[in-house]
């Protein structure tokens, strides 16, 4: 898929507040830091659409972003971020179980996780209750030019025979890199996929 038009439309923390219109949406979550603005923003061929952080956490809002005039990319909050107060979290919690359940056209979940890391507690309860719930997500690793392609291959077993002790079927994963732009097409084709299909 070329990438003709990206375009910021809303922010907000309310399901019933985002696009009335029917196209379909492609959303993004992760824990903060994982490099979901820098993965929005390397996809989409713009540098500053989403904003990337120093501080891990700062947003926490919905963010929907217009893609070719034909399907949102929407910028979800990042979870478990630890130093914030429990009250904050189980707000932001609720606003992200709310969308994800409510939001008929959410078509795929992006759940990016850092290729560095063991498969964290966090991502797997998630990626469990995703699935008890029937989202249709895919898994995207990041940061892949951080390590080298031995331990890059390492982590994606890892990762995948983590998730092979609670499903059958596995979704589908991604390796990416926004620094060098790995894995770029391969996400948006399967987007452009789908798009076709629906
Ligand atoms: P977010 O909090 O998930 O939106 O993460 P950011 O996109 O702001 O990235 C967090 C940090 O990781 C920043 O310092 C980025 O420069 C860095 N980062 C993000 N993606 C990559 C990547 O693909 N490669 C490398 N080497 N660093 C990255």
């Amino acid at each position: 898929m070329k990438i003709k038009s990206a375009e910021f439309v809303i922010s907000n923390t309310d399901v019933n507040k985002c696009p009335a219109d029917n196209k379909p949406e492609y959303a993004f979550i992760g824990r903060s830091n994982v490099g979901k603005s820098s993965l929005i923003n390397m996809l989409t061929d713009h540098k500053g659409l989403a904003m990337t952080s120093q501080k891990p956490g700062k947003t926490l809002l919905i963010n929907h972003f217009l893609i070719n005039n034909e399907w949102y990319l929407v910028d979800l909050p990042g979870y478990g971020y630890a130093q914030r107060g429990a009250q904050q979290r189980e707000q932001l919690a609720k606003i992200i179980r709310t969308y994800i359940l409510k939001r008929e056209q959410l078509t795929n979940l992006f759940v990016l996780v850092d290729s560095r890391h063991e498969p964290q507690a966090i991502d797997m309860e998630f990626i469990r209750w995703l699935g008890e719930n029937g989202v249709p997500f895919s898994i995207v690793l990041t940061k892949s030019d951080k390590l080298s392609n031995t331990r890059l291959n390492e982590s994606l077993e890892r990762f995948k025979s983590k998730l092979a002790e609670e499903w059958e079927e596995l979704p589908p994963v991604f390796v990416t890199s926004s620094q060098q732009k790995t894995g770029r097409d391969n996400l948006l084709d399967y987007i452009e996929q789908i798009n076709r299909a629906l």
